[in-house]
């Protein structure tokens, strides 16, 4: 099996690892970032489709209490929008009465949304990375501590170096990759119950042409008590030219084809839109659960949020080699792309000051 050796190993190159990457960019080690997947982005991933709206499949809003995203976006030169809820929602209370059109309270807090779509993010902190630190379809299966170095084994190379930092949601950590010696039990009795953020979600996302929820007694953001779609908002892009539905689809539904549930889809927005639904342009979903480098299943039920940003995953393990970090061990914002930049923001106070041996 190929060696490679490395200052620090990062594993993950979703926002978390990519943040840390490009906060380490001005000094002067070498770091590899290993990621399972083909792409980057992990939870963050927009579809593009030339002359369409990009649609939010993982992380789409951020508000103004997200200090440390707000400020990462300036400085990369990214724009954010306000996510568009118009006055009025479709409002389904019970599946026995129809539903209604409600006038919206003021928002106080509202949402933004990122120009070009959250993977514009991405794209822009990878563009400051080196290249060939960054290695796709790279699935890390061990970590073991040899010496003063730790050694992490993918499917087809050993990365070794003094310093680890996994970015994988924790419970995902502990289920798929093998850490000698291993975690203390307090440690891994709680990852096994720490939640990860959005993983049993469905995000479901229709282009139209034109924005017909706009006219007349109408509105793009839907919330239903009946579903199959609770949640449902208006998408069209930054600059208003290409129009998108996208909401949330019921969980429960992850087993079901692809065809099936764009037909339970359908008929839920007929109901408020008429036939002009079905002149939709392609429709886009992504199944998180069915997604093996975000979700596991768990042994027993974890409420959302459980365990985020708990104090044990504050400090190193492995004699300080290894450091577990991710949006849900953020101690503020966990799960959210908030916490996934102060959790490299935290292993950047951590590690300050540190020197490879020469
Ligand atoms: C549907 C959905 C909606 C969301 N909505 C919002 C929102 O509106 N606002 C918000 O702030 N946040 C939202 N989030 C959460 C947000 O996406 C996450 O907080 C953030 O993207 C987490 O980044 P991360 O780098 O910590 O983790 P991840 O993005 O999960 O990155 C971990 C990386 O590790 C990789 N990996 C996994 N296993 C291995 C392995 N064995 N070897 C190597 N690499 C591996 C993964 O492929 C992934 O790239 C949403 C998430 C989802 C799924």
């Amino acid at each position: 099996m190929e060696s490679r050796k490395s200052d620090l190993v990062i594993i993950g190159a979703g926002l978390t690892g990519l943040t840390l990457a490009y906060l380490l960019r001005a000094q002067n080690l070498t770091v590899s970032i290993l990621e399972a997947r083909g792409r980057l982005g992990g939870r963050i991933l927009t579809a593009y489709q030339d002359g369409t709206a990009p649609i939010e499949m993982g992380a789409t809003w951020l508000g103004s209490k997200h200090t440390q995203l707000n400020a990462l976006l300036q400085e990369l030169g990214i724009e954010t929008f306000e996510q568009v809820l118009g006055q009025k929602a479709i409002y389904e209370p019970i599946s026995t009465s129809p539903h209604q059109l409600v006038t919206l309270p003021p928002n106080n807090e509202p949402s933004y949304r990122i120009k070009g779509g959250s993977s514009a993010l991405i794209q822009q902190l990878a563009a400051r990375i080196k290249p060939d630190q960054i290695h796709l379809n790279q699935i890390v299966e061990s970590i073991q501590s040899v010496g003063d170095k730790l050694q992490v084994k993918s499917n087809d190379v050993v990365f070794e170096a003094p310093l680890v930092v996994s970015t994988l949601p924790p419970h995902l950590l502990l289920a798929r990759i093998k850490v000698e010696p291993a975690l203390p039990a307090d440690l891994t009795q709680l990852m096994k119950q720490t939640h990860t953020w959005m993983g049993e979600s469905i995000k479901v996302g229709l282009r139209f042409s034109t924005p017909f929820w706009r006219k007349g007694h109408s509105s793009g953001t839907i919330f239903s008590n009946v579903g199959p779609i609770p949640e449902m908002y208006d998408h069209a892009d930054f600059e208003d030219q290409f129009y998108a539905l996208k909401g949330f689809l019921n969980g429960a539904y992850f087993s079901m084809t692809k065809a099936d549930r764009l037909n339970l889809i359908l008929m839920q927005l007929r109901k408020y839109y008429g036939k002009e639904v079905e002149q939709f342009l392609d429709y886009q979903e992504a199944v998180w659960r069915k997604e093996s480098f975000t979700y596991t299943p768990y042994e027993g039920h974890v409420l959302p949020h459980q365990n985020n940003g708990h104090s044990l995953y504050q400090a190193p393990y492995v004699d300080g080699k290894l450091f577990i970090a991710g949006a849900e061990t953020a101690s503020q914002f966990p799960g959210y792309m908030e916490g996934a930049v102060r959790s490299a923001q935290h292993i950047i106070q951590q590690i300050q000051g540190w020197q490879p041996m020469a």
